[in-house]
């Protein structure tokens, strides 16, 4: 039976907080990662490895089982949808709002309102159950100039401090969700591969818990 697993980590701010997390539960990466161009990696456990991608790919690849497992910010999995993925656990880590905003004081002008959002799914789910008619536009970065551009009435994007909105003259309206960092793995690689997956997992589990154990100061 092929016991090798495939970890999917997502790029870039979410990375810089799970390497530490996997490091708690025993895994480590067996080079500096982001020293070469390589985007696959041995680790110190001979049967798992590592691949680095893009945070908006890492359901796809263990959708469709190229990765047994990933690491994925919950509004990318909103984003993507659920099918054929497990979530068994909440990494508690890059925690984040996915909000409306717009511009400070600005009334939504529109009777059909005009959303930036790369979330395009989850912001016609939102406006849809609110029963606000919207017009969403696809963007891919920089949604905070869109309002200014006159290109929209609102965005939908992640929040966290607050700052990026302020200093752009916005002011973050409605909480759609809280985001923080999920777990994934492929449904049919937890049964074909349980002996490996289940003490991975359960490391990881303890690693989350003692993090946020009481009288740890991180919790
Ligand atoms: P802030 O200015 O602190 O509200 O951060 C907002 C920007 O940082 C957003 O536009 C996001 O692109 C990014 N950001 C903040 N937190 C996260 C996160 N946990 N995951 C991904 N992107 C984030």
């Amino acid at each position: 039976m092929n016991k090798q697993l495939i970890l999917a980590l997502s790029k870039g701010r979410i990375l810089d907080e799970t390497l530490p997390l996997l490091a708690d539960a025993g895994l480590v990466p067996a080079e500096e990662l982001g020293k070469s161009r390589k985007l696959l990696f041995d680790t110190n456990l001979p049967d798992v490895k590592l691949v680095i991608i893009r945070a908006t790919d890492v359901p796809t690849y263990v959708q469709l089982g190229a990765a047994d497992l990933g690491v994925a910010g919950k509004d990318v999995l909103l984003e993507h949808g659920a099918e054929g993925l497990y979530e068994p656990l909440d990494l508690e880590i890059a925690k984040c709002r996915l909000m409306t905003a717009g511009v400070k004081g600005a009334e939504p002008a529109h009777a059909r309102r005009r959303v930036a959002t790369k979330f395009v799914d989850v912001a016609r789910r939102y406006y849809a159950e609110q029963g606000i008619q919207a017009e969403v536009i696809k963007l891919y970065g920089a949604m905070e100039l869109a309002p200014l551009m006159n290109l929209a009435d609102e965005i939908v994007d992640i929040v966290d401090t607050g700052n990026t909105l302020r200093a752009n003259g916005m002011e973050p309206r409605e909480l759609i969700a809280d985001i923080s960092t999920r777990l994934v793995v492929n449904k049919a690689a937890m049964t074909m591969k349980h002996e490996t997956l289940k003490p991975l997992i359960g490391r990881l589990r303890e690693a989350v818990a003692k993090r946020h154990a009481p009288g740890n100061a991180s919790a």
